[in-house]
């Protein structure tokens, strides 16, 4: 590492707090520090001008590919005519306007308005408080409970911490708070002893009856939505089992429970369809949409509402006057530019088509590689999406113990060999979601570097004895 990437970090460590980082061992010189300076296409680059392979478009939502000069364009004529005015009363700008037109258009029938914020976090508090506002007006102002998964991820805030079903967002925190509660994920690689001998169908119409017991536990009264990620994002990058979003849309419609799909992830291309409610056949109430939204060059988030939830809040406002909801940056103009200049390129492009078929390449070539390796249990993902989870017996499904830190320890070898995958947070499970650009040349070179690293790490785990000698790969 070069003096002046060094000189950079020892700043940063004196007075930048960071996300999910060990704080002590940072700011003592005991984690390491990483200053990124650039990026083209699916790479980026550090200040000691290392290059990587970013297979994680950053986190799940770099797209378009970094470096694209047509939306720093997009921002920089922008801020040249208007950056920001409120959104409030009835003000707007020109981008949100075209945004909005766009976002409906895409999200397709039975879709009414876009409520605009910064992130995925700020979106799911919006939800919350829509579904609260609705039932109130509608008279039931004891149907507030959400159900959300186990494994879910909807964000970081003190609700939407909640609503996510992740330990380590929740310890500490004394989180979940109440009224937020969480069912059965869609996890059929995780089924348990007794739901050993399940079909995929057969584990679904299981999840559908979990949920439904838990809403009769609850008093259906009480219960007023369901929230959930078409496919599992951070809980594990696990798509669903078959027919698992028609059992539970059934189980929603009987008890009268609005569905929030979650689409922050999957919106906008990632798994090979505009949204991953069309691919799986979910028709939700209300949509969440942020990352690919703008690719991340600017901070946006949506709120999708659909026509059932927005006739109820007109209705609302009939009775009580103008909703007493909104942030400063609501439809702020540079997201909004840049949201349009991203969606631009992803349709000219047709990078949701490259997302279905070299995603399809993609998770062809990760089967091939991974299916029958040694220390791998399960291989899956959907378009752009892919993760390896990584087992001491295959045959068993059994777990690492996470003392060997295995995950972890497989996405430091990926380093190593300038790949960016992810260890994802819960399981011993490294995730792919490279930018939607990504050629198959370029999957190729994904999937070499990733099995260079799991077998490394393989063969480190037979001489410390953890795995058999029989399973060595070298
Ligand atoms: C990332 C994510 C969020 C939270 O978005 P932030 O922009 O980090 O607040 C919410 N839901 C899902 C599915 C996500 O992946």
């Amino acid at each position: 590492m070069n003096q002046q990437h060094r000189d950079l970090i020892e700043r940063d460590r004196k007075v930048t707090f960071h996300a999910s980082t060990h704080l002590r061992d940072f700011a003592h010189g005991d984690a390491p520090g990483r200053v990124i300076t650039g990026g083209k296409g699916i790479h980026i680059v550090d200040k000691d001008g290392r290059e990587f392979i970013d297979g994680f478009a950053g986190l799940y939502c770099v797209n378009i590919g970094y470096g694209r000069t047509e939306v720093a364009e997009a921002i920089y004529q922008q801020a040249l005519e208007l950056s920001y005015y409120h959104t409030y009363v009835g003000h707007s700008n020109e981008p949100q306007i075209a945004l909005s037109e766009k976002i409906i258009a895409l999200a397709g029938p039975g879709m009414s308005k876009v409520y605009y914020g910064l992130g995925g976090s700020d979106a799911n508090e919006t939800q919350l408080k829509i579904v609260r506002y609705y039932n109130n007006v509608l008279g039931r102002p004891q149907k507030k409970k959400v159900i959300s998964r186990q494994r879910g991820y909807h964000g970081s805030g003190l609700a939407t911490g909640s609503l996510t079903g992740l330990k380590a967002f929740h310890d500490q925190f004394d989180l979940p708070l109440a009224g937020i509660l969480h069912t059965e994920a869609p996890y059929y690689y995780h089924r348990a002893a007794e739901q050993e001998g399940m079909s995929e169908r057969e584990f679904s119409q299981y999840c559908a009856q979990k949920l439904e017991e838990m809403i009769l536990a609850e008093g259906p009264d009480t219960v007023a939505a369901f929230i959930g990620e078409p496919v599992l994002g951070t809980g594990g990058i696990v798509p669903p089992p078959e027919g698992y979003w028609e059992a539970i849309q059934a189980v929603l419609a009987k008890y009268d429970v609005l569905l929030i799909a979650d689409e922050v992830v999957c919106g906008f291309g990632r798994i090979g369809a505009d949204f991953g409610s069309h691919y799986y056949g979910i028709k939700p109430d209300l949509i969440t949409v942020a990352k690919g939204l703008t690719s991340a060059y600017q901070p946006l988030s949506g709120v999708i509402v659909g026509d059932r939830v927005w006739s109820v809040l007109e209705q609302g406002t009939g009775q009580y006057g103008p909703i007493g909801h909104g942030w400063t940056y609501s439809g702020h103009a540079l997201g909004c530019a840049a949201a349009l200049a991203n969606l631009a390129i992803i349709e000219r492009e047709g990078l949701t088509q490259n997302a279905a078929e070299t995603g399809a390449y993609l998770q062809q070539q990760m089967q091939a590689a991974f299916g029958e390796h040694p220390i791998v249990g399960n291989v899956r993902g959907v378009g752009m999406l892919a993760a390896l989870e990584f087992s001491v017996d295959p045959a068993r499904r059994a777990h690492f113990d996470a003392a060997h830190k295995v995950g972890a320890r497989i996405a430091a070898a990926a380093l190593d060999e300038n790949l960016i995958a992810r260890a994802m947070p819960q399981g011993d499970i490294l995730g792919f979601a490279p930018p939607l650009v990504a050629t198959r040349a370029e999957v190729d070179e994904i999937v070499a570097r990733a099995e260079r690293a799991v077998n490394k790490v393989t063969d480190q785990l037979v001489r410390e004895g953890v795995v058999k000698a029989a399973m060595s790969v070298s």
